[in-house]
């Protein structure tokens, strides 16, 4: 568990019926993504079908939750009004090689300022949101 990484008064994710395993595996601070019954490949985001085969037999499955940075974004500009004082903060786009290499967005924790590397390892942090309504987690990315 961690503080969160951005300020307070950002929009809260709302599961769907798609995609509520992963926001639930986050809440108990597992990672869960969607791999497919037939061709057993893992894509995300979650869809209804397999990008690879079309089957509709999707299921998910716990991953750890380590990955390396593919890419990323340093954030100075606001957008988001509860963002108005948080510049800069990093955005990383995170392949994780138990997964098929799928990539996932998320923040990279630490000194928003700090040089970051392509391809360095990072492990990730649950970020309970466990007073907001309804209760959530987001998963944000350290370097190991
Ligand atoms: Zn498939």
């Amino acid at each position: 568990m961690s503080a969160p990484y951005l300020a307070d008064g950002l929009p809260i994710p709302l599961a769907t019926e798609l995609d509520r395993p992963f926001w639930d595996g986050l809440r108990q601070e597992r990672l869960l993504l969607q791999r497919c019954r037939a061709c057993h490949r893992f894509q995300w985001g979650p869809e209804w079908i397999c990008h690879r085969c079309q089957n509709f037999d999707l299921a998910y499955i716990e991953v750890p939750p380590e990955g390396r940075i593919y890419s990323y974004q340093r954030v100075w500009h606001p957008v988001h009004p509860a963002l108005r004082t948080q510049g800069p903060y990093l955005i990383a786009l995170i392949e994780i090689p138990h997964a098929d290499n799928v990539r996932m967005v998320g923040n990279l924790l630490g000194d928003p300022r700090q040089a970051v590397a392509i391809g360095a390892e990072v492990e990730g942090v649950f970020e309970q949101h466990a007073e907001a309504e309804p209760p959530f987690a987001l998963l944000q990315w350290q370097l190991v």
